[in-house]
């Protein structure tokens, strides 16, 4: 593994293990029947008690919810869409002059954005499987023997 690649790794680890920590990916993604089989055993859990009240079937359609909402899978195009937001913030930023940063001293508009752009891309990578760094450097060694601009105009 390429210096680069370790270094990447190492910071891909720290990303998403705090964008788990924040919520932005579930726990585990379960298919339906895991699901079911999860909600049965928090009513085996309880005893397996008849349903009697209306309180005890709200607390099972509540947790129910609940694991739903937890377990849902990844939405793509959602992730995606992060990314590209993140990019139109560095648009803003240049719009607005490039001023300081908002929540990170010392540094530009740009450079925050900037680092949002890469923070989001890279946790999205991780968590697909992607082999970012390993792509990076056989994209650049692709690049490398490409012509001017190219082969296009612009
Ligand atoms: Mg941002």
């Amino acid at each position: 593994m390429s210096e680069f690649c370790a270094s990447l790794k190492q910071i891909t680890n720290t990303i998403h293990e705090m964008a788990r920590e924040k919520g932005f990916w579930p726990e585990e993604e379960l298919d339906e029947e895991t699901l079911a089989n999860r909600i049965l055993q928090l009513w085996e859990d309880t005893g397996s008690k008849p349903i009697a009240s209306k309180e005890a079937l709200q607390e099972i359609i509540t947790e129910t919810i609940h694991l739903a909402r937890e377990s849902a899978p990844t939405n793509v195009g959602e992730k995606l869409a992060l990314i590209t937001s993140e990019v139109s913030e560095i648009l803003e930023a240049y719009r607005h002059g490039d001023p300081s940063a908002e929540h990170i001293d010392g540094f530009r508009a740009t450079e925050e954005e900037a680092a949002d752009v890469l923070i989001r891309l890279i946790d999205f990578a991780h968590h697909q499987g992607i082999r970012l760094g390993e792509a990076v450097e056989a994209q650049i060694a692709y690049n490398a023997g490409r012509p001017y601009k190219h082969g296009k105009s612009v």
